[in-house]
């Protein structure tokens, strides 16, 4: 058994649900899952606070799924949720986690879209349902007793729930479930209405809090980007081509994000390993021998993979995907700075994950500053920095062995030392784009490094850019287009809602959005494409069917 899986084995967990947890790449519980697990697997009702990006998902997702009679075709367990977004991503991860358990089914239930196929799907034997409060009350209207077999029921981000105004609608769903049954809360603060919830309706629950303990970060240069998920390759890739490092390590949450990020560096040139756990110990050290002698530059690791590392030439951190606690955020950029050295550590936020930044900024008493993505003039700058440090220590020397050789070749090509230096450099530089127009050309990402903004209205700059030189596409996805545009009345979130709700896509899933005047275009994933064209095809949007089609640009 290779060390991570003794990390969610030792949990007593169904090894079905164990192998499919392995297989997403997950090699270790986050701490709130530590917690949670044996406590839910016990029977006892819980109070959990943890926000998104502690793994808080997968703390309540694998002892519920552990729990289901897969025999049993009916709602066993309900997870409510603030949001049709967050719905559909906790019944996505309910389904990868269950991958490796044949016959059980997960149903979101959400407002937008039609009652009936989800009254039907609940009906025909789901045992996961993950729900709004509002369109489940609906649904309860229409039939009281849809819910009388629930033995878990799970509200996800409580706080939320309540500041949305489902105060009300949480109270009839209480009302009916069966006693019986086993109440978990997981909420990111727990203000008087929460706790007062909790005191009516779960039996003597367990607290889970991950304890957030002041810690001390020493003199270690940090900064935060916020990007899209879909941008940290590119993002990364950027900014190691202005900032000065010796050695780097880059923290992924899991083994893929390993190999994916290390495979771009390589392909990049940089000298750049992957370090995960199911790389063998030997292996490991000579990784590691390999960062300290200067054979590797970057180590890509996760958190498990990476303990105990000390590696003294490390000079900079890269939080290339969140931390899920303050105190791995505080252990994780502790690499650098050793040894009384300066070191940097940046962290790329997506914007789900701004309450953990903000976390880290209070547990550890500091601010993390925003910085931006270096634009194509600080890349091309930095290019000829390093062109120009390289070649100093050559230009004392080379006249006297080489200079002969010069007049000679400008003599039999018949061209002037400017114009030989200038092929010279070219071969040199091995075609590398050492010009603004190249480099802005060669550049994959929007210039600052904001998240893209999903609109972009007709006649707007972006917009008259956008028409000369199309955004280069996120990984995986495509283009479509539909006739509809913004002379239909169409904005950008009436597309978005479209799709979600009748394409039940995870919100992540739909990339960049253009309304244009007459058109629209949107970034879709390129898998599964043909059956998700198919199950919009009926779609209306401000009145007009959406006729999505794939849109070929050439
Ligand atoms: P959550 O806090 O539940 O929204 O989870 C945040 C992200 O962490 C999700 O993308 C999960 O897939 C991922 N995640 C959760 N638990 C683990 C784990 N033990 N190891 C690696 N990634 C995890």
């Amino acid at each position: 058994m290779t060390q991570e899986t003794g990390g969610f084995a030792a949990l007593d967990l169904n090894p079905n649900i164990v192998a499919a947890v392995v297989a997403t790449g997950y090699e270790e519980p986050s701490a709130i899952q530590q917690q949670s697990i044996p406590i839910i697997l016990a029977g006892h009702d819980m109070i959990g606070q943890a926000q998104t990006g502690t793994g808080k998902t997968a703390a309540f997702a694998l002892p519920v799924l552990n729990g289901i009679d897969v025999s049993k075709r009916e709602p066993q367990a309900l997870i409510l949720a603030p949001t049709r977004e967050l719905a559909l991503q906790v019944a996505t991860a309910f389904e990868t986690y269950a991958k490796q358990m044949p016959g059980v089914n997960v149903v979101a239930v959400y407002g937008g879209a039609p009652m009936g196929p989800q009254l039907k799907a609940i009906r025909n034997g789901a045992q996961i349902v993950v729900a709004t409060p509002g369109r489940l009350c609906d649904h309860l209207r229409r039939d009281e007793k849809v819910l009388s077999t629930v033995k878990y029921l799970v509200l996800d981000e409580a706080d939320e729930m309540l500041k949305l105004g489902f105060m009300d609608d949480l109270e009839v769903i209480f009302d009916a479930i069966p006693e019986t049954r086993q109440t978990v809360l997981f909420s990111a603060t727990l203000p008087s209405s929460i706790r007062s919830i909790a005191e009516r309706h779960l039996r003597d629950p367990k607290h889970v809090k991950i304890q957030s303990k002041t810690q001390t970060v020493t003199a270690i240069d940090q900064a935060h980007l916020m990007v899209h998920a879909d941008q940290k390759i590119p993002a990364v890739l950027r900014l190691l081509e202005v900032e000065e490092f010796d050695a780097l390590i880059a923290f992924v949450r899991t083994k893929q994000a390993t190999l994916d990020l290390a495979a771009a560096l390589e392909a990049k040139g940089y000298k750049a390993a992957a370090l995960n756990g199911d790389i063998a110990q030997n292996q490991r050290e000579r990784v590691i021998e390999s960062l300290k002698d200067g054979r590797l530059d970057i180590v890509v690791a996760t958190d498990v993979a990476a303990r105990g590392l000390d590696v003294p030439r490390i000079t900079h951190v890269f939080n290339v995907d969140m931390p899920y606690d303050p105190e791995s955020y505080v252990h994780r950029i502790g690499r650098t700075g050793r040894a009384g050295r300066d070191g940097r550590a940046l962290l790329l936020v997506t914007p789900r994950e701004r309450r953990m930044l903000q976390l880290i900024e209070r547990v550890t008493g500091q601010k993390v500053a925003e910085a931006r993505l270096p634009g194509p003039q600080a890349v091309l700058d930095a290019r000829i920095k390093k062109l120009t440090a390289s070649l100093a220590p050559l230009v004392a020397e080379s006249e006297a062995s080489h200079g002969e050789l010069l007049d000679r070749l400008t003599a039999d090509l018949g061209c002037s030392p400017r114009a030989l230096a200038s092929a010279l450099l070219r071969k040199a530089t091995n075609g590398q784009a050492l010009n603004l127009v190249s480099v802005e050309r060669e550049q994959p990402l929007v210039p600052n490094g904001a998240p893209r903004e999903r609109t972009e209205r007709s006649g707007e700059r972006g917009g008259e850019r956008e028409r000369r030189a199309p955004m280069p596409l996120g990984e995986g996805r495509v283009r479509c287009r539909t006739a509809l545009g913004a002379r239909d009345g169409i904005a950008a979130k009436n597309l978005l809602g479209a799709i979600l709700n009748e394409g039940g896509l995870a919100r992540d899933a739909i990339g960049r959005i253009q309304v244009r005047d007459s058109f629209s275009l949107v970034e879709l994933p390129e898998e599964g494409l043909e059956r998700l064209l198919t199950k919009l095809k009926d779609t209306r949007v401000a009145g007009k069917q959406l006729k999505l089609r794939r849109y070929r640009e050439d």
